[in-house]
């Protein structure tokens, strides 16, 4: 039986507010759409929290052996300058500062993006699919929104109508916003834009002369509008309807209220079963931005040049920090905390490594079933990150004591508790014992050294001094020295 079946998942689900029990529309599939970068610019700390929270649902959705599809787009067009839909498109801006293609930019930023997510350990998405890849597909959803009514061109662009889809349908139902209230809050005249009411949104926007990033349409060259791409995305791999769409808290409204509006005006259905909103990293207070410069970059934290850090951190204790928080609540980043985040990351790590070492007696002094099963009711509750690391300390306690010779733990307690310990740290909350990785490096570096020392030694027996000095001074020149003795070569790293 699936381990899914024993462990009953309960999702906070942003469009009721409420944890819900997770039931997948097909037994043993989900669907997951997770909205991806734009790729414009390096992805901040803030970026990667959201990213590492959805990848800590991945995990817990295999881990409970869910074959889970796993759809993150890039977008690489159509996202423009600020949210009221004016302004140069993000990537064509700095195409245009840069002097480069538009294609560069988003192929530069696609890989930092990749390279980034990769060393959080970060498993990839099962699709990665972009917004320039489909816009055939985004042509054809706009043809059926105008086809049905909800939709209307002006001079080449298409806009999406509110009002019209609001008397039919519930336009904010996510956001939790009445039409009016927005209505009362717009900044924009109507008299500026071709839109019928300030709250519409673009379709497809007709390309100005100088936006070089277009595409030919039945009612413009141009580009679709932003909050298109990813309707027409999840609907592709996932189908009209799926289980769970994702995305930083800030994309709620407008980005996640339009694309439910154009799902439901396209096919008549309300597309996603459970929403999740992963709130924000902050530094001092403010919410990390590409736009304000208040962020800090993955790589700042890797080498520890940055104004707000004493030290480097690796990339398993900066994911330490963030799963130490639960993904619903916000974060704020500091040097402090990231040093107590060290602190305990070695602490559980060392435990894992001294359980092999331990003891073993008839019977053990520590609930271990009961303790693994609030392992998985805390994943179970939402995934509540923060509160299963507090429970794997329990366990760190008690190993503590065993070693301590204060606790005994019995044989069959100890095979649970070590890969209990094992499946949540490393495969669940996806940390990596960097310690065990350096080992496993250096033993390799040795080898060929080892190799290379042998070398040098056949050399100097068939008086080949040029080869047996040239091993010698390469490998010092990457800091490798030699030392010739009585019982033959050994090396020093410098
Ligand atoms: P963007 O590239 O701006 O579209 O953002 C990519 C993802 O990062 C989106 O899901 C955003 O909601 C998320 N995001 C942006 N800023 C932050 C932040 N400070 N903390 C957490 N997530 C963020
Ligand atoms: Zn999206």
């Amino acid at each position: 039986m699936a381990l899914y079946n024993e462990q009953r998942l309960k999702i906070y689900n942003s469009m009721t507010g409420e944890k819900e029990i997770f039931s997948p529309l097909s037994e043993g599939y989900v669907g997951m759409y997770v909205c991806g970068p734009t790729v414009y610019s390096n992805v901040h700390l803030g970026n990667c929290r959201t990213f590492i929270s959805f990848d800590l649902v991945f995990r817990y959705l295999k881990h409970l052996g869910y074959k889970v599809r796993y759809v993150r787009n890039i977008t690489d067009a159509g996202h423009l300058e600020n949210d009221a839909e004016t302004g140069e498109d993000r990537i064509a801006k700095k195409a245009r500062l840069e002097q480069i293609e538009p294609m560069e930019v988003v192929q530069r930023y696609t890989i930092d993006f990749h390279n980034i997510l990769q060393k959080f350990n970060n498993l990839p998405p099962s699709i990665e699919p972009t917004a320039t890849g489909h816009i055939v597909e985004q042509i054809e959803t706009i043809k059926k929104i105008v086809e049905k009514g909800f939709a209307y061109e002006v001079n080449g662009s298409v806009y999406f109508d509110v009002f019209k889809f609001n008397k039919e349908h519930h336009y904010g139902k996510l956001s939790g916003r009445a039409i009016e209230d927005m209505i009362a809050n717009t900044r924009e005249l109507a008299a500026q834009s071709d839109k019928r009411n300030p709250q519409d949104f673009a379709l497809w926007k007709k390309a100005e002369p100088q936006h070089i990033m277009r595409w030919p349409s039945p009612w413009s060259d141009g580009f679709p509008g932003w909050h298109l791409e990813c309707t027409v995305m999840s609907s592709k791999y996932l189908g009209e309807e799926f289980d769970i769409h994702g995305g930083g808290m800030d994309l709620k409204f407008p980005h996640h209220e339009c694309e439910i509006a154009q799902g439901e005006a396209a096919t008549g259905k309300d597309p996603v079963k459970y929403w999740m909103h992963a709130n924000m990293l902050t530094l001092n207070g403010k919410k990390m931005a590409k736009s304000t410069g208040n962020n800090i970059l993955p790589t700042e934290i890797f080498t520890g040049d940055n104004e707000n850090l004493s030290k480097a951190f690796s990339p398993s204790v900066a994911r330490f920090f963030i799963l130490q928080a639960n993904y619903r609540s916000i974060l704020d980043f500091s040097d402090e905390a990231l040093k107590a985040s060290e602190k305990g990351f070695n602490r559980l790590l060392e435990a894992v490594r001294n359980l092999d070492l331990l003891a073993v007696s008839s019977s053990s002094s520590f609930s271990v079933e009961e303790w693994k099963q609030r392992c998985y009711d805390a994943m179970n509750d939402d995934f509540n990150s923060p509160i299963l690391i507090a429970t794997l300390f329990d366990a760190v306690k008690f190993i503590n004591s065993v070693k301590e010779g204060e606790g005994k733990i019995s044989e069959t307690d100890k095979e649970t508790v070590k890969s209990t310990m094992e499946a949540f740290i490393f495969d669940v909350l996806g940390l990596v014992d960097t310690t065990v990785e350096n080992t496993d490096q250096t033993e390799k570096l040795s080898g060929a050294v080892d190799i290379l020392i042998k070398l040098r030694a056949q050399a100097r027996e068939n008086k080949d001094f040029a080869t047996s000095d040239q091993i010698r001074d390469q490998l010092l020149s990457i800091g490798i020295q030699l030392k010739d003795g009585k019982e033959g070569t050994a090396f020093s790293f410098e």
